[in-house]
């Protein structure tokens, strides 16, 4: 061995553990920041490793390459706003499918014939996840932006066309693995499998693209690992491994905070039977003035805010810490319920709360929180429908039944913030709005918010 390539396996080592202590990171708000930035030098480490340590044959391609992933990254940092960060991380994870199914396509060009068996099935697995998560990130990213048609598509005999599709898929894996010089069968697996991942995802709803990605971004991983196989790359193997289980890991949370299987949303077309299920939610609304919710707040002695979708969209994270200041200045206890899967990805209410300033000791998890509700005397909901509603609890035949709320209806009142009768992101009415504890106060929350810490300074 050189001495570069020396320094490369070093710098390796060096990355791997920066990985798996970005991991440990990210596993809390407080440290998540810590932990990004601990991933983001351990993948400089491993850039510079390779750069120093390999053989490269052109720094031509390598510097165009350099640029334009410079340039589109800069451009979805910067530019692609907070709401819409899901479909921007389904964009990440289809360029990294597609560069690892690229990768394979040249070891195949370039070393095909001469492969071990054990090299020739990694790169089976690495064409076959990275093509089919290729297509499936980019309809997700589709759906969630809305270019897609979001509800799933569904036709008779779905699930056999799917199975067919994978078998045939494996079925080519398997030739080429027996067969190395059968370059028809190699290219027809990768053809196949772009088509299996637009297959595999059109079926299911926006609503559970989010655990849909997390699934791909576990696939994306596992795709890196098999590459990591197939060049040898001991660095490859470990982070893409990493992904690969840590996303599968997280996929298994979030369905189980919404109450769901793995199987029923990936074969259960949740969404598309939200016309029927629909509640039948008798009564109506009661709205409130700015000026009895403001001095609801003022006078009370304890509330507790519960923000949702509507946060993020409004933007209204500074304007909730202003508000909750003001009424904590005036002797008021407040507190921040925070459920798992409010928003569009996890932690999302984490992150919008950080960016805001709110100190992590005034957010509370739904086990804290659930049993300080019947001693609340107001909880204000921000944008929030789905993880609010009593349906889940109450309704055993609601889509939604046995997803875990926060128990906003046993406080003493509940303003809900939100524009107007729109639904939250499963489709159903919530019967909370109907119940006479609550009170409706119309608009965007960001303006309601700032208008209601106008309107407590005058109380
Ligand atoms: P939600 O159920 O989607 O409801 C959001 C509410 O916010 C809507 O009813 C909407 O009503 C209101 N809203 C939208 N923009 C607003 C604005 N600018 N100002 C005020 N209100 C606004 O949100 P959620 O309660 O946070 O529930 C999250 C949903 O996403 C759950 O169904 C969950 O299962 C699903 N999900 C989340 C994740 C995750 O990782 N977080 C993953 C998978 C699925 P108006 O239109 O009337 O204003």
């Amino acid at each position: 061995m050189t001495l570069t390539s020396y320094f490369m396996e070093a710098t390796y080592l060096v990355a791997s553990i920066l990985f798996i202590f970005a991991l440990k990171g990210m596993s809390h708000p407080e440290t998540a920041r810590r932990g990004m930035f601990l991933a983001e030098g351990g993948m400089f480490a491993a850039i510079v490793g390779t750069l120093i340590g390999a053989h490269i044959v052109t720094w031509v391609w390598i510097i165009a390459g350099l640029a334009v992933g410079s340039i589109l990254g800069a451009w979805m940092a910067i530019w692609v706003p907070m709401t819409a960060m899901p479909q921007r991380t389904a964009l990440s994870h289809a360029f990294g499918a597609l560069a690892a199914a690229l990768v394979g396509i040249g070891e195949f060009v370039v070393h095909g014939q001469e492969m071990s068996a054990v090299t020739r099935g990694a790169l089976g697995f690495e064409i076959m996840l990275g093509s089919l998560t290729t297509t499936g990130s980019l309809i997700a990213a589709g759906k969630l932006q809305g270019i897609i048609y979001g509800k799933p598509v569904q036709f008779r005999g779905q699930n056999i066309v799917n199975l067919g599709t994978f078998l045939v898929m494996v079925g080519c894996a398997a030739f080429f693995w027996m067969h190395p010089d059968a370059s028809t069968v190699f290219y027809s697996m990768l053809g196949v499998a772009f088509v299996f991942g637009v297959l595999l995802v059109i079926p299911i709803g926006s609503a559970d693209m989010p655990v849909v990605m997390s699934l791909l971004n576990s696939y994306a991983g596992l795709a890196s690992a098999a590459t990591g196989f197939v060049l040898g790359n001991n660095v490859l193997i470990i982070a893409g491994t990493l992904d690969g289980f840590s996303g599968f890991i997280l996929s298994v949370l979030m369905c189980k905070a919404m109450n769901r299987s793995i199987t029923n949303v990936l074969f259960g077309g949740f969404g598309a039977v939200v016309a029927e299920s629909a509640a039948q939610t008798g009564g109506v609304m009661r709205e409130i003035t700015l000026d009895d919710a403001a001095m609801q707040l003022a006078f009370a002695s304890r509330v507790v805010f519960v923000p949702g979708y509507g946060l993020a969209t409004a933007q209204a994270q500074h304007a909730v810490r202003e508000l909750a200041e003001l009424l904590e200045g005036r002797g008021v206890t407040v507190k921040y319920a925070i459920h798992p899967v409010a928003g569009r990805m996890p932690g999302h209410m984490n992150v919008l709360l950080a960016e805001a300033n709110v100190p992590y000791s005034s957010l509370y998890e739904m086990e804290q929180i659930n049993p300080e509700f019947p001693s609340t005397d107001v909880a204000v909901v921000i944008g929030a429908n789905d993880v609010v509603n009593p349906d889940a609890r109450d309704n055993p035949k609601s889509l939604i039944a046995g997803m875990p709320i926060l128990e906003v209806d046993r406080a003493k009142s509940v303003i809900v913030l939100k524009r107007g009768q729109g639904r939250g992101f499963s489709g159903l009415e919530n019967p909370l709005f109907f119940k006479t504890c609550t009170s409706m106060l119309y608009g965007d929350a960001k303006s309601s918010l700032s208008h209601l810490a106008q309107a407590v300074q005058h109380v």
